[in-house]
């Protein structure tokens, strides 16, 4: 089976039932097989063929659904771009892909504009109206056509996801319609997710949290996505409380927003599951939303490179606070390993998070040698440190890249950030080694204050000095409005190193 297949029972059970609605628009799964049809039979009579590559710089919109299953039709290769990335960014994935065209709406045209003499083979098809030679979106799926499925095999490239660029260059990892499938599956155990499941989908598409459950576990199981892609609090206070949604992917920020809501906010009575991932979720925050909206977050732990759910808590309750929970079923192993030697080690030692499965992608585009770092013996290197506790429920201790080492010792940024997180005035934190003559590192923390409150660094290290080892404690704080952050809430920690030391 392949993703083009995806529809076939949902459509077979529940043909005039909605799968996609937003913005005002809505289709049922017999509109959505119907029309990516027709995209797919105007996009072959265009040239494109199995194995093109096209870009979709899409926000959350119901177009988005169309477009995937008309190049999953066609045997394409869809390259999933963030709507949001400025000229540079987006014409870095543009040449690393060799995209044939980009899918966009009118509004991102001048993004795109200063781009198309350097891709003079690039064609667009726009969503409104676009320039002489674009293709027109509308008119090519409401032109009848009929096309049958590319063959595909599982192993065959699905699409091509770019990771978060967290820790650098956003590399395009190759994921296949095995891997998506098999995680999806494994999500829909999981989570028990059915067809009366309607999710609440803000996070963007293009990110593999959002993808997999909006575009893979919901249709497969014959239910409802409702996307939005407007931040405002009125639009997702009416997400929130609108009865039918039962589920929402979010990402800690988001939690953090919802938390920041007046107290009238009621979430529907529906909402059984919140699957929080993708970063980390400080305990701080989790247990304010419980208390707050009882107890509602899954944690997840995944990334791009595993389509992308490696851990999630399990149903059985109650959820283990800081906990990512279990390993996914079905073949999903997940596992630490010393980072150095390689060897497995047991409950409770920190090492890195190594995973195998059905849901490890194929490699990353153009990156040989990356690709090869990647793994170690037939394990995928999560970059991620972490352990297992007795009971099998995994925990995140830091990033490999963000550990401080100070004068010989470990010190996990993720620690001392959930420590001063603690401290009240503080909104968010981030920290950072920074080199040090004597030490070789210390720990710098950046900071930002919730409205209204302040505090001086001299009280911010006090705090830390009266929690923390002397090597943990910030030699340096700085205060910013603001930290800086990639399209999906995380703080870009390489930004912060960049800064100048005071
Ligand atoms: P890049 O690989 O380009 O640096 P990225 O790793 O942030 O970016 P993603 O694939 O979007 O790109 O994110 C996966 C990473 O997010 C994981 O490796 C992990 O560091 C982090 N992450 C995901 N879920 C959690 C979680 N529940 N707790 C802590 N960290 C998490
Ligand atoms: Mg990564």
């Amino acid at each position: 089976m392949n993703l083009a297949h995806l529809l076939d029972s949902s459509l077979a059970r529940f043909p005039a039932k909605v799968v996609y609605e937003g913005d005002g628009r809505s289709f049922t799964y017999a509109q959505l097989a119907g029309l990516s049809e027709n995209l797919a039979a105007a996009l072959a009579c265009e040239g494109f063929a199995a194995g093109a590559r096209v870009a979709v710089l899409l926000p959350n919109l119901p177009e988005y659904a169309l477009a995937m299953h008309a190049l999953w039709r066609l045997g394409a290769e869809p390259v999933l771009i963030n709507p949001q990335l400025t000229g540079r960014e987006l014409g870095y994935i543009l040449h690393d892909s060799e995209a044939a065209a980009i899918l966009l709406p009118e509004a991102l045209l001048p993004v795109l504009a200063p781009l198309r003499a350097e891709l003079p083979g690039l064609r667009a098809i726009v969503i409104g109206s676009g320039a002489e030679n674009d293709l027109d979106f509308a008119r090519l799926v409401a032109t009848p056509g009929h096309y049958p499925i590319a063959h595909r095999h599982e192993d065959d490239i699905a699409q091509i996801m770019y990771t978060s660029g967290t820790t650098g260059n956003p590399k395009g990892a190759l994921i296949s319609h095995g891997n998506l499938l098999a995680n999806a599956r494994s999500g829909i155990e999981r989570l028990q997710v059915t067809e009366a499941d309607h999710l609440f989908c803000i996070l963007p598409v293009f990110h593999a949290f959002a993808f997999t459950a909006a575009m893979v576990i919901i249709p497969l199981v014959g239910g409802t996505v409702s996307f939005e892609y407007r931040l405002s609090p009125k639009r997702l206070i009416a997400h929130l409380s609108d009865p039918r949604t039962s589920i929402l992917v979010a990402v800690p920020s988001l939690l953090a927003t919802i938390l920041r809501f007046p107290p009238e906010l009621r979430l529907s009575s529906n909402l059984r599951c919140i699957l929080c991932g993708g970063g980390p979720l400080p305990p701080q925050l989790e247990q304010a939303f419980a208390e707050r909206f009882g107890d509602l977050v899954r944690q997840g732990y995944g990334m791009t490179e595993c389509s992308p759910y490696a851990a999630l808590s399990p149903p059985e309750r109650p959820a283990r606070l800081g906990s990512i929970g279990t390993p996914m079923p079905q073949e999903h192993k997940l596992a630490v390993r010393d980072p150095v030697s390689g060897a497995f080690l047991a409950a409770g030692a920190v090492g890195e998070l190594v995973v195998s499965g059905p849901h490890v992608f194929k490699g990353y585009l153009n990156q040989p040698a990356a690709t090869a770092d990647a793994f170690a013996d037939g394990w995928l290197r999560t970059g991620d440190l972490g352990y297992c506790d007795e009971d099998g429920y995994f925990f995140i201790v830091d990033r490999l890249k963000d550990m401080i080492i100070v004068a010989g010792e470990k010190v996990y940024s993720r620690e001392v950030e959930d420590v001063l997180l603690g401290f009240e005035p503080i909104r968010e934190v981030a920290v950072v080694g920074i080199p040090d003559t004597d030490k070789g590192e210390v720990v710098r923390a950046f900071v930002s204050f919730k409205e209204g409150t302040q505090a001086s660094e001299e009280q911010i290290v006090q705090y830390a000095r009266a929690r923390l080892a002397a090597v943990k404690v910030p030699k340096q704080v700085t205060i910013m409005d603001e930290l800086p952050k990639s399209a999906t809430g995380k703080i870009l920690k390489r930004e912060l190193r960049k800064m100048p030391t005071a």
